[in-house]
């Protein structure tokens, strides 16, 4: 079980998966007119070898999951240094991947990658707040399996 195990009512729910859809959406849009756009090659998906990681948010955990469920995709646990949706080099949760995934761009410009993050993380955060929701901020081994790191 994760370590985002959240009760919470469906309204709030579904009111949480509209508001980072909009977020998605958002990011989308201001990222779609970067050069040199993310190649979706997968290698950062394996963060070990890339000296990478990737951190989330309560409400972005909620939309993935929300995505997940519907679709009958289970949740993995992450047993290596590898993302266990990364499937022949490509994301299989596409749709519900994290601000991070969209955000993270090897060859892109790392001063707005911070900003669009934090910019992320603030309306995650407040979003938190509005539907009193702990606040975590964790990375996605730690939300798969469940552990404290
Ligand atoms: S969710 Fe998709 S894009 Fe994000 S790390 Fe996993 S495989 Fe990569
Ligand atoms: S950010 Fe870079 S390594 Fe990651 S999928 Fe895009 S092109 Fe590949």
């Amino acid at each position: 079980m994760s370590i985002f195990n959240f009760q919470i009512l469906i309204e709030q729910r579904q009111a949480i998966v509209d508001a980072v859809g909009g977020l998605y959406s958002r990011l989308e849009a201001m990222l779609a007119s970067v050069p040199m756009p993310c190649k979706a090659c997968g290698q950062c998906c394996d963060f070990e070898s890339f000296g990478h990681r990737l951190f989330l948010t309560p409400p972005e955990w909620i939309y993935f999951q929300a995505g997940l469920t519907q679709n009958n995709i289970p949740l993995l646990p992450m047993t290596t240094g590898v993302c266990p949706y990364r499937k022949d080099s490509k994301c299989s949760v596409y749709l519900w991947r994290f601000a991070g995934c969209r955000i993270f761009n090897c060859t892109g410009d790392a001063d707005l990658q911070s900003q669009l993050s934090e910019e992320a993380v603030a309306f995650c955060k407040n979003l938190c707040i509005q539907h009193g929701l702990e606040y975590r901020y964790l990375d996605l081994k730690t939300a798969l399996n469940g552990v404290s790191t």
